[in-house]
């Protein structure tokens, strides 16, 4: 970033910006400057009106007849599909389910099932705890079948092997940032006859993905972060077409029946994606997220990026010319192909200044033990919006607003 900048250089950025026309889809509270959308997305303005109506009239008054008339049974594929759209994956391919932890450990649980004979499932130290945690679940129930081997990043390529049933990695790392080039990786799981399963959970709605284009077998994805689906938005999943007729999920429930509305009594797995659900669709949440998720459909993903791309460059730029020297290092790649939607900056008081920052109307987010993260949302986000809120974090430092005691108490949720 060469040029001068200055707030009137950015308000003629925002100006010219070909996304600015998405933000009054948005409902923004006022005086606040939301930097955390890589946590919980905003409310789209039209979700508030789908809630009414779902709740209201198609369950107050269609009641059970919407399973068909408000069509309720095809939300998860019909969600599924425009979410395929965002992420390089056919019709019929990507489903929304559950959570996406849920979704992790029957996705997980079935790459280790078809591959007899392999031991490791493959992660990486510091991958966001549910993924580690459920993997850990996967080891358990395999009763010694599998373990999982967590690789410091630098030394995945060479860790994957003829031993490996699957690689499981987060494409954005949540803390860092840091973007794994997923057609390098895919492409080794495969040369040693690995699976690999994608968490996109960072970067649905904020990287390009093209998973059938890196030839990827399995992914998760989060609704509530950048697709705007709302707080505990259910979650999506992707199978690879030609696994679908061999996957075996541990969850197999009614709606992942062939038949469900036969009621037999033997389970008889759907033959496409679908056979990936396990229990009723959470009908409200799905409904609400279809709205965020049409309008990351309408965005153009390369804009998206380009946006994105030139917001992190902004941020670490004003970072460097503002806070020199007051103990803050960037965790995040400078290099911004190596970078997802997000930058973090590390300081010792990183808590508390995050505090007085979310106190002055500027939210990002903590990260144990020492993370400062903040999020770029380029269809409500405005650069000016980023040369305000560093301006409030460097009057913060020279305040030394931080420092006051409210600031160091630790609420439940950091
Ligand atoms: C946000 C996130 C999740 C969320 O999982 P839930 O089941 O929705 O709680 C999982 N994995 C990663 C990498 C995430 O960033």
């Amino acid at each position: 970033m060469t040029e001068q900048l200055n707030r009137d250089l950015l308000q003629r950025w925002d100006q010219e910006d070909e996304l600015a026309g998405f933000r009054e889809q948005f409902h923004l509270p006022d005086n606040l400057i939301y930097m955390n959308g890589n946590s919980l997305g905003v409310m789209p303005r039209q979700a508030l009106a789908r809630a009414q109506d779902v709740v209201g009239r198609e369950w107050g008054n269609d009641l059970i007849r919407s399973w068909n008339i408000n069509h309720w049974i095809d939300l998860p594929q019909r969600l599924g599909n425009k979410i395929a759209r965002l992420v390089g994956a056919d019709e019929g391919e990507v489903i929304v389910c559950d959570s996406t932890s849920v979704n992790l450990f029957k996705l997980a649980a079935a790459a280790v099932r078809m591959q007899p004979g392999r031991s490791k499932i493959i992660s990486e130290p510091g991958n966001f705890p549910t993924d580690l945690y459920v993997l850990q679940g996967v080891e358990q129930f395999s009763d010694g079948r599998v373990q999982l081997h967590t690789v410091e990043r630098e030394q995945l390529f060479d860790a994957i092997d003829e031993d490996t049933a699957v690689v499981v990695l987060t494409h954005v790392h949540y803390k860092s940032g840091s973007m794994f080039d997923m057609a390098a990786l895919t492409a080794r799981a495969h040369e040693k006859g690995a699976l690999i399963l994608w968490d996109l959970s960072h970067s649905t709605g904020a990287v390009p993905v093209d998973l059938n284009g890196v030839g990827a077998d399995f992914a998760i994805g989060c609704g509530y972060k950048y697709l705007n689906g709302g707080p505990g938005a259910p979650a999506f999943l992707f199978v690879a077409r030609r696994h679908q007729a061999t996957l075996q999920q541990p969850l197999s429930g009614w709606f992942g029946h062939a038949n469900p509305f036969a009621m037999r009594d033997d389970y008889e797995p759907a033959p496409g994606i679908e056979r990936t659900l396990c229990g009723t669709t959470s009908v409200i949440g799905a409904s609400v997220l279809e709205v965020g998720v049409d309008l990351m459909v309408a965005a153009d993903m390369t804009k998206v990026r380009a946006k994105s791309v030139k917001m992190g460059e902004l941020f670490i730029a004003l970072v460097e010319q503002r806070l020199q020297g007051l103990g803050f290092t960037l965790v995040s790649s400078k290099d911004s192909a190596q970078r997802g939607s997000q930058v973090s900056l590390r300081h010792e008081q990183g808590y508390a200044i995050m505090q007085a920052l979310i106190a002055r109307g500027v939210i990002g987010d903590f990260r144990a033990p020492d993370i400062l993260r903040f999020g770029f949302t380029p269809l409500y986000l405005r650069y000016v919006d980023i040369w305000d809120a560093v301006e409030v974090l460097a009057d913060i430092m020279a305040r030394g607003e931080w420092q006051s005691s409210e600031y160091q108490v630790r609420t439940k949720v950091t």
